[in-house]
């Protein structure tokens, strides 16, 4: 039986109805909701910015392989010292995933090293069809074509992401718009998926194929192991001195 993953949802807020109004219980809690039944789900968390250390402590991450990070508004206000940790956890194994306006988050924009924040966007409740183009790809799985939201925070290019190793979804509004919302990257040994859909005005976190690509991507960022990484920066030795100290032949 392959080994369960452990799982903490990030939010920057508890349960507040200014800033996610669609959702009173908190968007970390109806993620949470809908993962509590996922059998490849093993310990599952939640943890906020206003708990000590954003509820990010060294032993809980090394103790979470995939993170879920929610953020909106206060950006900002997360500790440089506790994205640090995050980036350092993700570099060593760690899955990341980064959704709706978490683009705008310390913790994606340092991995990337790009100024994410920067798209367009518009609260104009436009439809939303996010095209799958990765058809034999785990993210997509159950999927079929695409994904119809009703009413949508609308997203728009350019967004100042890196090249992605790999363009999963493509968003169209019916403004206009197209946005790449759904993109995979890789940092150090560490997965990371950005998905797009999950505004807070809007409960698309509801939405039954929105949690599928959701679980699906839990599964395909999970680490397969944490390897220890013997090579250091450090100078080679010659294949002669290399051979003696190792005593190869
Ligand atoms: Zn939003």
């Amino acid at each position: 039986m392959p080994k369960k993953i452990n799982v903490t949802v990030w939010n920057e807020e508890d349960e507040n109805p200014k800033h996610q109004p669609a959702y009173p219980e908190g968007i970390h809690n109806a993620i949470a909701a809908f993962l509590k039944n996922d059998e490849q789900i093993g310990t599952l968390r939640t943890a906020t910015q206003s708990q000590p250390e954003h509820g990010l402590t060294q032993e809980v991450l090394n103790d979470t392989d995939v993170l879920l990070w929610w953020g909106h508004v206060f950006h900002g206000m997360v500790s440089d010292e506790v994205v640090e940790r995050v980036k350092q956890r993700v570099l060593n194994g760690m899955g990341l995933l980064v959704l709706h306006s978490a683009h705008a988050s310390k913790i994606f924009s340092s991995l990337l090293g790009t100024n994410t924040h920067n798209l367009r966007w518009r609260e104009n409740s436009e439809r939303e069809r996010v095209w799958v183009l990765e058809h034999n790809h785990p993210i997509t799985a159950g999927i079929g074509e695409y994904i119809e939201i009703p009413e949508s925070e609308t997203y728009g290019e350019h967004f100042d992401i890196p090249t992605p190793d790999e363009l999963i979804f493509v968003s169209w509004y019916s403004g206009g718009d197209i946005f790449r919302s759904g993109c995979t990257f890789k940092r150090g040994l560490g997965k990371i998926f950005f998905f797009s859909p999950g505004h807070e005005s809007f409960r698309i976190y509801d939405m039954p194929q929105i949690q599928q690509v959701i679980k699906n991507a839990i599964g395909w960022a999970a680490p397969v192991a944490y390897p220890t990484l013997l090579t250091q920066h450090q100078k080679v030795s010659p294949e002669e001195l290399y051979k003696k100290a190792n005593v190869l032949e």
